[in-house]
Formats: C-alpha cells, structure tokens, sequence
C-alpha cells in the first residue's frame, strides 16, 4: 500500500493547464509542479507563461494556445508532446466571466462564452483523451464554478456553459472509466482572482453580500482550489470519478 504522503505525488505525471498563466490555473500548475509534476501551461498573453515558467525552473514549459482556436487543438497536443513526451492530465481551466442582462447578451457574446469553456474544453479533451486511453492512464479536471449549481442573475451564457461541464464531467467519466481515464470537475466559490476583482470592481457591496452569504466569511484563495486539483489527479483520487467537487467556503451549503 502506497504511504502517506506519497499517495498525492504527482511525480511521473505531465499535466497540461489551459489558462495557467494567471490566477486559478496559476496556481494549479504552482501546487501540481510542487506535487512533483512535470507541467505545459497554456493561454494566450505569452509574457505571463513565460513570466511563470521561468520562476518555477524545471519541470516547467507553455505553449501559446487560445482555446476558441477549435481546429489548432492537435497543433497545441503536439507542441506540448515535443516539449515533455504524452500528457497524462488536462486541466480544462480557462475562462471568461460575463455579466450581462439576458436580454442583452448578442449571439455572438453567448458563442464566444460557449467556445472558450464547453467546446474549447471538449476539442481539447477529444485531442488527449485518446492518447491517455491507449496508456490506460489519466485524468482530466476541469475548473466548473458554484454558477453551475444555482441560478445568478445577468451572468446566464457563464452559468450556461459551466453548467454544461457538470453534463460533459459525468458523461465523460463514465463513457472513459473502462479505459483507466478519470474525468472530474472542482466547483470554485468566489476565489481572489483577477476575474473576481474585475467582477466587484466598483461595487463593494456586492463583495459584502457575497462574504455574507459564505459561512467561512472570506474569499477563497487560488491554492486552495489548487491543491483540491492535486488531490483529484493523484492517486489518492483513484476511486473518484464524475464528481463536482465544490471548494467554495460553504456557499454551496446554502443557509
Ligand atoms: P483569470 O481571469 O485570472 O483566468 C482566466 C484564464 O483563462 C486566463 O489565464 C486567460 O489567459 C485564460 N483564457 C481566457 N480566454 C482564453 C482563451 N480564449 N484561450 C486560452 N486561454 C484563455 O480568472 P480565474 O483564475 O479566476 O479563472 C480561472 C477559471 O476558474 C475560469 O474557468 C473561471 O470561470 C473559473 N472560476 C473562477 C472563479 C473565481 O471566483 N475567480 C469562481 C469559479 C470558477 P489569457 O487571457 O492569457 O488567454
């Protein structure tokens, strides 16, 4: 039996992060690298990769990669093999917040939120799942949000596209566990990020009511949800599949 703390190593393993340049996916690559995995960020604002890269030294590479590119998927699986060899975790993490009336919200606006979280992830995960199935060995997270849980005002293409990964997580997990994938999601609360200033900016009271309604009182902190990401890839996690797993301070508790 493997002891603890081995048992959440992820040494051996190569995970690619989408929006590892900043904020939640930051820190995911930050706490799987320290976890001992060899790790491929992704996004688009090349400088940020770079700027991280060379502050975690080795084990760590980018490669320039916007998700809504659906049919540069294989170009962004090959430039990471060449770099660290197959990946056996993707974390489907980037993300764009928008706040706006339904009535509001263009086609267009609602595509575009669509494309970077659900068919962003999914050209992604289509491109490495098959690898890992051949291996018989991976895990795919994906970075989903309390929005997929409850129903929030002005923010319906968001909650609509995180909503859809609770569908993709279970389908997936069960569609994939017959060939050694593991495919799992973590339900962020409201996490000190730039997506969450931006979202309060202006608007104190709105950061007051949130704090209100969580019971630990605070926003989270991105290693938080980082290490909820080590513990789901690890073989820890081997039993855990086709789960949402809320780090959120208790919000989703409702009270
Ligand atoms: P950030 O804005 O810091 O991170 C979003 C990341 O996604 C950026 O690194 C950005 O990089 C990347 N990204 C956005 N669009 C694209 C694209 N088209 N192609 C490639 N990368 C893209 O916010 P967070 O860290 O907070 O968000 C990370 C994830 O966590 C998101 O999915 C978000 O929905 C989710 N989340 C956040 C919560 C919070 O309270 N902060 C709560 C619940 C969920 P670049 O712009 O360089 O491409």
């Amino acid at each position: 039996m493997t002891t603890f703390p081995n048992i959440f190593s992820l040494q051996g393993e190569t995970a690619l992060i989408t929006g590892g340049g900043t904020g939640i996916g930051r820190a995911i690559a930050e706490c799987m690298h320290q976890a001992g995995a060899t790790i491929v960020l992704t996004g688009r604002r090349e400088n940020l990769l770079q700027e991280q890269v060379s502050r975690l030294g080795d084990r760590a590479h980018y490669v320039v990669h916007d998700v809504t590119q659906l049919d540069q998927a294989h170009v962004l699986r090959e430039k990471a093999e060449a770099l660290v060899g197959p990946v056996t975790c993707l974390v489907n993490n980037a993300g764009i917040h928008m706040k706006k009336e339904a009535v509001k919200t263009t086609t267009q606006e609602f595509q575009l939120v669509l494309d970077t979280h659900v068919l962003g992830s999914h050209a992604l995960t289509v491109e490495f799942a098959p690898g890992m199935m051949e291996r018989k060995h991976g895990s795919i997270l994906f970075t989903a949000s309390m929005a997929s849980l409850f129903g929030i005002p002005k923010v319906i293409a968001y909650t609509a596209a995180k909503s859809a990964y609770v569908g993709m997580v279970k389908g997936l997990a069960t569609e994939f566990s017959p060939h050694g994938l593991r495919v799992n999601a973590i339900a962020p609360g409201w996490i000190d990020t730039d997506m969450s200033r931006q979202a309060f900016a202006g608007d104190p009271a709105r950061l007051e009511k949130i704090l209100a309604r969580t019971p630990t009182g605070e926003l989270g902190q991105s290693s938080d949800v980082g290490w909820a990401a080590v513990y789901l890839a690890s073989p820890a996690a081997h039993f855990v599949t086709g789960t949402i797993l809320p780090v959120d301070g208790g919000v989703s508790i409702g009270f």
